[in-house]
């Protein structure tokens, strides 16, 4: 490919640094060249683009993603959609988070063994569109435990929504499983969860599990992630090594410094639209705001926000990651968390952004070369029409993203219209 210099841009690099005017020379699929000011790259061979000023960022980083959560009301629907369509699904969201301007997500569990594996190897040998993706296996979920959703007169695992297993060599096979299958992490479902009838501050899994399961996932070079609202569920990821967690809603303040001084090591994503939303927005599928499940969420919501709080002021590398693709919560909307991270959790908007684009690309397992606008980086860059730093809320807005680059290639490629050329963005050759 061609290389590109975009040009007449504020760039937000992703360092935490305030945005600055300059331009990227873009080689291959790596940033070749980032200087300040106007006019001091060479443009001769280059495809140049004028950004007429708009916001040059690295692209977003989801850091808890589901291709195969189907939009739908629960667990149920996910489960039972036939593989066939489930595949092509999960193939079409994939594009909405890359058209978004997601262009690394972390796969935080699939509904099925290998659907996630199949979307990656497609995204990455060029048969459809996406982000970079690490693949996940099916929640790993102790019997009884969040995931095993199969009804007590019909004992059968495949009717789990989960992988059900009971005692360290259950576990031991299921990694060994979903290694062979080609997953990059492993998730684990260590506590409850209100909607599924475990408590959240309950603790179904136990060390022994726990600790099988990463030293079987370390063993291959795969990490493992996972779902851990209670406090005890996030004191037994900080000693086992579980690379990501999800939610941590309830860490007490014995987690909190378990994790801070392990935060090297981990990452944490609160997943706070499920919360907000499914406490505040389900009420058309039948979870009203004033139920008692509801109020459950609510209750959450505000705790995990706070822990969210603490957890910023230690250091602990806080992402975003909504747990999206449910009916009240659709994929695509993902960059609310970031909304969310600002309005409820102490965050500035520059440590939003840096936690979605250089975080991003650590939590990818990609750090110095991913998440940042320098020169070396892999090209993963979204041209905004606006400033996020000034206004967060404006990434939510898919029509500002005029245009979105991966690995060097656009997903979407600058407007060169004539209309586009009144607000100032052309070409020259
Ligand atoms: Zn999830």
């Amino acid at each position: 490919m061609a290389n590109v210099l975009v040009t007449n841009v504020r760039i937000l690099d992703g360092t935490g640094e305030y945005p600055y005017t300059g331009e990227v020379l873009i080689q291959g699929n790596r940033i070749r060249r980032v200087a300040r000011g106007l006019r001091s790259l060479p443009t001769v061979g280059a495809t140049v683009i004028d950004g007429a000023g708009a916001t040059l960022m690295p692209g977003m980083t989801e850091a808890h993603t589901h291709f195969s959560w189907n939009d739908q009301p629960d667990l149920e629907s996910i489960q039972r959609m036939p593989p066939e369509e489930h595949t092509l699904w999960a193939a079409k969201v994939a594009k909405t988070y890359i058209d978004a301007g997601f262009t690394s997500c972390v796969g935080a569990a699939a509904a099925k063994p290998r659907l996630d594996v199949v979307v990656r190897n497609a995204i990455n040998s060029g048969l459809i569109p996406g982000p970079r993706y690490l693949a996940n296996g099916q929640e790993i979920a102790t019997t009884g435990g969040l995931g095993d959703t199969s009804p007590p007169h019909i004992p059968a695992p495949e009717l789990s929504f989960g992988w059900v297993v009971t005692g360290p060599e259950d576990m031991r096979r299921a990694v060994r499983m979903f290694i062979k299958y080609g997953v990059d992490l492993l998730k684990l479902n260590i506590s409850g969860e209100e909607i599924a009838g475990v408590a959240a501050e309950e603790t179904p899994m136990c060390d022994d599990e726990v600790a099988m399961a990463v030293s079987e996932a370390h063993r291959r070079g795969r990490r493992v992630c996972a779902h851990a609202r209670s406090a005890e569920s996030v004191k037994m990821c900080v000693r086992h090594g579980v690379d990501i967690i999800y939610h941590a809603s309830y860490a007490d303040e014995e987690a909190l410094d378990m994790l801070e001084a392990a935060k090297d090591r981990h990452f944490v994503a609160p997943a706070l639209a499920w919360l907000f939303r499914t406490g505040r927005d389900a009420g058309p599928w039948g979870i009203r705001p004033d139920s008692p499940i509801a109020i459950k969420y609510q209750r959450e919501a505000e705790i995990a926000c706070e822990t969210m709080r603490k957890m910023l002021k230690r250091g602990i590398r806080v992402l975003p990651g909504g747990d999206y693709g449910f009916a009240w919560i659709p994929h695509g909307t993902n960059a609310k968390d970031l909304e969310y991270f600002v309005d409820h959790c102490g965050f500035s908007t520059m440590e939003a952004i840096v936690s979605t684009t250089k975080w991003g690309g650590e939590i990818m397992g990609r750090p110095g070369e991913l998440g940042q606008i320098k020169e070396g980086y892999l090209a993963d860059l979204i041209l905004v029409d606006g400033d996020p730093v000034a206004n967060i809320r404006i990434l939510q807005d898919r029509t500002r993203l005029l245009f979105v680059m991966k690995d060097g290639e656009f997903h979407k490629a600058p407007d060169m219209a004539p209309q586009r050329s009144r607000y100032g963005m052309g070409v020259v050759a």
